[in-house]
């Protein structure tokens, strides 16, 4: 499997880092683990990888992002990373998380 991960696309490699990893990884460290160089594109697949599993028996969690400064929590409907809390103006985000887990 080590030797035939080279030939897989970023969105393969994305999916396979999720399904095996122990704990759920914000899209930065996704970038780092892969080699992936912009954390936009990490979340353009991460979009198309919750769409596309949807027909399939496993699923793509988020764990939400959550303001460090009052604790609001965004409600976001597309894999992102917001810049500021609207509740205090706060930039200080903590980002998304995500994994992948089989349904039961
Ligand atoms: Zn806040």
């Amino acid at each position: 499997m080590i030797n035939e991960f080279e030939f897989l696309t970023t969105r393969e490699k994305i999916v396979l880092l999720l399904k095996y990893s122990q704990e759920p990884l914000t899209a930065k460290q996704i970038m780092k683990i892969l080699g992936i160089k912009k954390e936009k594109e990490v979340y353009e697949n991460l979009y198309h990888i919750a769409k596309s599993l949807k027909r399939k028996n496993v699923k793509l969690f988020v764990y939400l992002p959550k303001c460090n400064n009052c604790g609001y929590v965004f409600n976001i409907e597309k894999p992102r990373k917001p810049s500021k809390c609207p509740e205090c103006k706060s930039e200080n985000i903590e980002p998304p998380k995500f994994t992948i887990k089989w349904l039961k």
